[in-house]
């Protein structure tokens, strides 16, 4: 991460300023010459940031433009980007000429700087980045962005040049919309087309490292003297809606597994809440009082998620799938993935390679195998750390 960082161009200051403000909001102010009334860094630093008043002598600065691209846009929904540390990129085109919008949900850690930037891969096009919250409030307009629950830092508008960045903190784990465009749709009132020939790569970059295997989240009530034949139970979802249980019988299983289906409804609640609660079947059927007949579901290692699009494959959205199978993978102790919805299964497991650097279940991370049409058959790793 630190080596893509660099290879951005990232310097010391800029990161600083991205965390905590201290080199002024835009990089391109202090250059272009807007700040130059102050030679004393403090006064760059607070004139950056809207409703200081520190540098009473400054202008305010002002509020973002409201924008709702997918009013009058033509918005693809993208799937989610995922938020974990660490950076990630997506690639993406504007070639079936249907869209001229991308929109994308994207879940704020509590805390952690995310550096969104969005480069021209293709075509003759200035990138715009735009950040709205799930209620449609804009945060950043793609030049000016607010400072409050969501502190942005804008970088770079790109609204002259082929990248476009934009640096997010948020006071707690919080939804937002990403959406690329060109500004020459932002400008047109969102009604132009993009070129067919644009293409970009779109790059979240999370300030934290990765949690290894052992710092998984867990969740908050588990209880460690609760056991039958070894295993464990899934508790009640605390914070109450992360997850809904099939039933005491159904839910013991590996703590791993017990941690992955934690960790991963509590990412999903904020990315996908129509979604949520994710629905956990069976855990572990070698209990007696779970009688479904589960002939894999024997080691504490495996589990049956559902959560509605994201799962059936009957949908015609496959955003939401793409996104939570992501979620698994972030975990990075995620074995493998049933479900037939094949459509998905070259960009799972082209990010299941990307992501990790272990074996997957039987081979291939997300698979079909017959029955599996509207679940995630969910496999951890065994408590060998390998997946077969
Ligand atoms: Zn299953």
């Amino acid at each position: 991460m630190r080596s893509a960082l660099a290879a951005l161009g990232f310097s010391a200051c800029t990161l600083a300023a991205l965390a905590f403000g201290a080199c002024g909001a835009d990089d391109a102010q202090v250059d272009d010459g807007k700040a130059e009334a102050g030679s004393d860094s403090s006064v760059i630093d607070d004139s950056g940031w809207p409703g200081s008043d520190a540098n009473p002598d400054a202008e305010p600065p002002a509020d973002p433009v409201p924008r709702a691209p997918c009013t009058t846009g033509q918005c693809w929904s993208a799937p989610a980007l995922s938020s974990f540390c660490g950076s990630s990129s997506v690639s993406e085109d504007f070639s079936t000429g249907k869209y001229n919008v991308h929109q994308y949900a994207l879940s704020l850690p509590a805390g952690e700087m995310v550096d969104l930037t969005a480069s021209v891969t293709g075509g003759a096009f200035n990138p715009a980045l735009i950040v709205n919250a799930v209620d449609g409030t804009t945060l950043y307009d793609g030049e000016i962005g607010v400072s409050g629950a969501v502190k942005v830092s804008a970088v770079s508008s790109g609204r002259t040049g082929n990248v476009a960045r934009v640096g997010l903190v948020a006071a707690s784990v919080t939804a937002v919309s990403v959406f690329v465009t060109s500004w020459s749709v932002v400008d047109g009132g969102f009604s132009p087309a993009m070129p067919t020939d644009a293409s970009y790569s779109l790059t979240t970059d999370v300030e934290c490292e990765p949690p290894p295997p052992g710092t998984l989240l867990s969740p908050p009530n588990f209880d460690a003297q609760k056991t039958s034949n070894g295993y464990f139970m899934l508790p009640d979802s605390e914070p109450p809606g992360l997850y809904v249980k099939k039933g005491d019988a159904c839910s013991w299983g590996n703590k791993l597994l017990i941690d992955v289906i934690y960790t991963v409804a509590t990412h999903w609640k904020p990315l996908y809440p129509k979604l949520s609660p994710l629905s956990v079947k069976d855990l572990n059927e070698n209990v007696a009082a779970c009688t479904t007949n589960h002939d894999t579901h024997d080691d504490g290692t495996h589990v049956d998620i559902v959560a509605g699009c994201a799962t059936d494959i009957n949908c015609a959205d496959k955003a939401p799938k793409i996104a939570l199978a992501k979620l698994f993978i972030d975990t990075g102790v995620a074995c493998g993935i049933l479900n037939n919805d094949t459509a998905v299964h070259q960009t799972v497991n082209a990010y299941f390679a990307q992501k990790t650097n272990y074996a997957p279940w039987k081979s291939q991370f997300m698979r079909s195998v017959t029955g599996h049409v509207a679940h995630f058959h969910v496999r951890v790793k065994k408590p060998d750390g390998t997946c077969n």
